[in-house]
C-alpha cells in the first residue's frame, strides 16, 4: 500500500531493492513482486499469501467512519489481493497495535465487522497478535487463500495485442476522500465505495478458470500506477481511452461540474476493482461479465502508457498514484 513522504526512497523503489535483497525461495511459485506469493501444495493446489498494513492517519481516520466498517475494509483490501490472482479466501490473521485511549467496545466492534466482512467472502479469522500502541491504532492483516495449481493470474501475462479491462467503476472511492478531507459529507454511494469497498472474488476466480485472463491485479493504488505494474512486469505498453472508462452516475455527475476529475479514475486509488488483460476482444459483452467488466484499452508493443482523450488527443494526467492524506 502506498504512502510516502517526500525525502524518502519511494516505496516501489524500495521494494525494489528489498526484492533484490531477498532470495527467491524454491519452495515458490512467487515471491515478491505480485498481489500474492504462490506456494505450490501436496493436493494440486497453491496457497497465495498476501500481507497489508493500515495506520491511523495515513490510511484512514477514526472520525470518517464507523469502527464496524473499518473493520470490514481492513478485511476487503485484503481478500481484495487473493481475488486478484484469481484466488479463493480461506483464512485471515489480524495483529492490532491499540492506543489504550479506544475504549474496548470500539475495538470489538472494529473485529465484528472484520469477522463479518471475512465470512461474507467464505474466509475465517485464524489468528493475529494484540498489543498496546502508544502511538496511533496499527491493524496488519495477513490473508491466505487457495487456487488449483497452474491457474492463478500474474501480473507478467500480457501480451501485444490483448485487450484491456477492469471491472466495476473507477474514481468513486477517491471522490469520496477528496470530500471527506474538505470536512464535508460525502454522497452515501460514494461514501460506501471508500468505507467498504467489495473485493471482485466472484470475478477472479471465474477469470482464473476460464484461463481468459493472461494478466491481473486490484487496483490500490490507481489506474495508472497499477496498470504500470502489469505493463512493468509484461514488458508491453497500453492505450486506453479515457472515454470508456467506466463511471458511476455520482461520479459523473461531478464531472460534469469539474471536468479535471477524471484524473481521480485515472489514478485516485482505493477502488479495489479489478484490473486484467485478455486476448478476448469482447469479454465485456459474455453472460457473467457484462455489463461489470468494461473494455478500456489494447496493449501494445511499445513501452508506456498513452491515454486517448476523446478527441483523439493524447491525454497527460498530472496525478501520479495514490499518497493517501499526502
Ligand atoms: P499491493 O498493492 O498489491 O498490496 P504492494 O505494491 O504493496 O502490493 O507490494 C508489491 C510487492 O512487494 C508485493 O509482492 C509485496 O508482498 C512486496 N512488498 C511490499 N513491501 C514489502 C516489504 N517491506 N518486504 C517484502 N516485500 C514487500
Ligand atoms: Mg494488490
Amino acid at each position: 500500500m502506498m504512502s510516502q513522504g517526500h525525502n524518502k526512497m519511494g516505496e516501489f523503489a524500495l521494494i525494489r531493492w528489498i526484492q533484490q535483497q531477498a532470495k527467491k525461495g524454491d519452495h515458490l511459485t512467487q515471491g515478491i513482486g505480485d498481489d500474492c506469493s504462490v506456494q505450490p501444495q501436496q493436493d494440486g493446489q497453491e496457497l497465495l499469501t498476501s500481507t497489508d498494513l493500515l495506520i491511523e492517519d495515513v490510511h484512514f481516520k477514526r472520525a470518517w467512519s464507523s469502527m464496524h466498517d473499518l473493520g470490514r475494509k481492513a478485511a476487503a483490501v485484503n481478500i481484495s489481493d487473493i481475488a486478484a490472482m484469481g484466488g479463493i479466501p480461506q483464512s485471515l490473521f489480524l495483529s492490532l497495535g491499540r492506543p489504550d485511549q479506544i475504549p474496548d467496545a470500539e475495538i470489538q466492534e472494529f473485529v465484528s465487522g472484520f469477522i463479518a466482512e471475512a465470512e461474507f467472502y467464505g474466509a475465517v479469522l485464524a489468528g493475529g497478535d494484540s498489543c498496546r500502541s502508544t502511538g496511533p491504532l496499527v491493524i496488519a492483516v495477513t490473508v491466505q487463500g487457495t487456487i488449483a495449481a497452474g491457474e492463478a493470474v500474474y501480473r507478467h501475462g500480457a501480451s501485444y495485442g490483448d485487450a484491456v479491462y477492469v471491472s466495476g467503476c473507477l474514481g468513486d472511492s477517491a471522490l469520496a476522500l477528496q470530500a471527506l478531507l474538505r470536512g464535508e459529507q460525502p454522497d452515501p454511494y460514494l461514501a460506501g465505495r471508500f468505507h467498504t469497498p467489495s473485493p471482485r472474488v466472484d470475478l477472479g476466480v471465474n477469470l482464473a478458470r476460464s484461463g481468459w485472463a493472461t494478466a491481473m491485479l486490484d487496483i490500490s493504488d490507481g489506474l495508472i500506477a497499477d496498470l504500470g505494474h502489469i505493463l512493468e512486469a509484461s514488458g508491453v505498453g497500453a492505450e486506453i481511452e479515457l472515454a470508456r472508462l467506466p463511471l458511476s452516475g455520482p461520479f459523473s455527475q461531478a464531472l460534469l461540474q469539474d471536468t479535471e476529475l477524471i484524473e481521480l479514475a485515472l489514478a485516485g486509488g482505493e477502488d479495489y476493482e479489478l484490473v486484467f488483460t485478455s486476448p478476448l476482444n469482447d469479454l465485456d459483452t459474455r453472460p457473467g461479465f457484462s455489463p461489470f467488466v468494461t473494455r478500456i484499452g489494447v496493449i501494445r508493443q511499445e513501452p508506456g502508457l498513452s491515454l486517448r482523450a476523446v478527441d483523439g488527443s493524447f491525454y497527460e494526467c498530472r496525478r501520479k498514484g495514490y499518497d493517501h492524506f499526502g
